[in-house]
């Protein structure tokens, strides 16, 4: 049996999961950060809040999701059974939208009239920007000019969603100064506006704020695993980018008897700015305002990182991860471009399900295990769909007929 975690009342009051977390912000953004802290505690117990964002969920994003059993996908691979909660099916196609819809309705009731965020591959920018349109909010998406190029059909939906998209052209142009210059927005308005970050990471509370509002997919999973099969899994498995759809999966299953394995990407291989696996090679630092596991250079500045999943490939990771991880109650792995290729075709070819590049990295690690475990059962994640990856799947990897099924 696993043993009952004290886990289910962090972080502390000043946003630390053991030494994980915390607030290191510029002294001007204290205040505004303290008014979205105090905005969160009242408002996560407020019963129109939580009618409002039931509403939301079941008839905008079409919540639930459903579990669904991999029965060819699992009976041709050998051992383990392999079930996928579906995320690829919940509006826009990821569960982005769980914390972005969660954001801007706590947005709504703190009476801002503004969303401001950065993004780097445009996939929170997307999703953020449907909830404001949603709300009728505006929305400013600063992005580095490298990534505006990159992202094209991002940046269009953002711009059809009625965001303001701000190119930044400073540096590299890409992540980082993304989030420098939202900083700099939000700190020139915060009247008007709130700050939303894209996974749990960042300055408290977001790490807890994302954490809470994806908590429904696991919540809907356990429930749901729980009916079809009349057990826990054995493992919850997901990939891990700032790890918004892990917590989200695993933080519900954290007092029952399963495995709880997170997916880092490998990249190209082991060598520094060939990987983003934060967990694996990293060491403690602080990126963004938070305390965690981070890929940095020798005078402590982030690393350069690489997957072919660009949903992945941040330096950092979430506190509560970093302390799951110390803690020993979660399990962090690896899975390289190649694996991701590989899971990527099966899942399309054997079950008709076109998933996302950095949920296949979850469902390339569940089939390792599942032919390791002679049986049992392994519940993933399938944080997202694969639509937006096609381009580059044709263009890298073609379409998978190499590939014996
Ligand atoms: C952004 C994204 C991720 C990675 O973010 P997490 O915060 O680690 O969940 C994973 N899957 C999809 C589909 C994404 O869009």
């Amino acid at each position: 049996m696993v043993q009952r975690h004290s886990q289910d009342r962090l972080p502390d009051p000043n946003g630390f999961f053991g030494k994980y977390g915390g607030k290191f912000l510029p002294p001007q953004l204290e205040k505004p950060f303290a008014e979205i802290i105090d905005a969160y505690l009242q408002i996560e117990n407020d019963a129109a809040f939580i009618a409002e964002l039931r509403y939301i969920r079941k008839h905008f994003q079409g919540r639930p999701t459903p579990v669904y059993h991999a029965r060819t996908l699992s009976q041709k691979n050998g051992g383990a059974q392999i079930y996928l909660k579906r995320e690829d099916l919940n509006h826009t196609g990821a569960h982005k939208l769980n914390h972005c819809m969660g954001e801007g309705l706590l947005a709504k009731y703190m009476g801002k009239k503004r969303l401001i965020a950065e993004t780097g591959a445009g996939q929170h920018g997307v999703a953020l920007a449907t909830a404001a349109a949603y709300f009728g909010l505006e929305c400013e998406i600063h992005m580095g000019e490298v990534d505006i190029h990159k992202q094209a059909p991002n940046v269009s939906r953002m711009k059809l969603l009625g965001a303001k998209v701000v190119p930044v052209t400073h540096g590299l142009k890409t992540l980082k100064e993304a989030v420098d210059s939202a900083f700099d927005a939000y700190l020139a308005d915060y009247e008007n506006s709130i700050y939303c970050i894209g996974s749990v990471v960042g300055p408290h509370p977001f790490p807890m704020l994302v954490r809470d509002f994806q908590k429904v997919v696991g919540i809907e999973a356990r429930e749901q695993f729980m009916e079809m099969t009349g057990d826990f899994p054995d493992a919850v498995c997901a990939c891990v980018g700032g790890g918004s759809n892990a917590m989200g999966i695993f933080k519900p299953f954290i007092n029952d008897p399963c495995r709880l394995i997170g997916v880092e990407p490998l990249g190209r291989g082991d060598q520094m700015g060939e990987h983003a696996a934060s967990m694996t090679y990293g060491h403690e630092g602080i990126i963004h305002g938070f305390r965690c596991y981070l890929l940095q250079n020798d005078d402590g500045s982030p690393a350069p990182v690489y997957s072919c999943a660009s949903g992945l490939d941040y330096p950092g990771v979430g506190p509560e991860h970093s302390y799951m991880h110390d803690t020993q109650r979660a399990e962090y792995v690896t899975c390289t471009d190649m694996e991701c290729r590989d899971a990527f075709f099966r899942l399309t070819r054997l079950e008709g399900i076109i998933p996302a590049l950095e949920s296949s990295h979850a469902v390339a690690y569940a089939l390792k295990l599942a032919r390791e475990m002679s049986r049992g059962t392994i519940l993933v994640n399938l944080s997202g769909r694969g639509d937006k990856d096609l381009d580059y799947v044709i263009e890298n990897w073609g379409t998978g007929d190499d590939i014996e099924y």
